[in-house]
Formats: C-alpha cells, sequence, structure tokens
C-alpha cells in the first residue's frame, strides 16, 4: 500500500480504542505489551507532549515495522501505520 501523508494527533484521536488492531500487530505479538501494538503507539503519538517521548515510548514507536496490518482491520479506518511513519519521520528530525 502507498504511504498517505496524515497528521499523525488527528488519526490518533480518531482511535475508539477497540484493540481489534493488536492481533495483527507482529510486534504486538511478539511481546504482548500494549505499547509495542497500534493503539498503544497511537495512544503515545496522543500524549506525547511537544514531541517530549520517554525511552519507552521512543522505542515503541522506532519498532514499530510499518507494515500495514493494522490499517487492513481498524473499523474506524485509521491511516495507522501512515500515522506511524509520520511520528517516526518527526522523530527523526528532532534527534
Ligand atoms: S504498522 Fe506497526 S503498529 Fe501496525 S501492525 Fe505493523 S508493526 Fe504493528
Ligand atoms: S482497530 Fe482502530 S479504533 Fe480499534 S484500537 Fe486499533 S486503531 Fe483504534
Amino acid at each position: 500500500m502507498r504511504p498517505v501523508r496524515v497528521d499523525p494527533e488527528e488519526e490518533a484521536g480518531k482511535c475508539v480504542w477497540c484493540g481489534f488492531c493488536e492481533f495483527v500487530c507482529p510486534t504486538y505479538l511478539a511481546v504482548r505489551e500494549r505499547a509495542y501494538g497500534p493503539r498503544g503507539r497511537l495512544r503515545i503519538i496522543l500524549t506525547a507532549v511537544d514531541g517530549d517521548l520517554t525511552p519507552t515510548a521512543f522505542r515503541a514507536i522506532e519498532t514499530c515495522l510499518v507494515c500495514g496490518a493494522c490499517d487492513e482491520v481498524c473499523p474506524v479506518g485509521i491511516n495507522i501505520s501512515s500515522a506511524i511513519r509520520a511520528a517516526k519521520a518527526r522523530i527523526a528530525a528532532h534527534i
């Protein structure tokens, strides 16, 4: 799927926190920690103040594979992987 240019906070703000996306996410399935799944990453995007990330939150965003599996199952149609890709790019621009 081609990447879509999105506003990460706007996409994260659409989440209804149902968790459907977690069970297709390879990184969530590997570690079973919410921060390492799509829902947790969207939560981090929403709660990061001025891009200020804890080391754990930073690692959670960085370890996303941007595989797009989560996009396919989200009932709200959130561009999750594009939001995370944009968050990664923003982090990269500030380090
Ligand atoms: S794009 Fe990232 S969050 Fe979504 S399923 Fe793939 S690894 Fe998980
Ligand atoms: S499937 Fe969509 S609405 Fe549900 S938790 Fe994941 S991102 Fe949020």
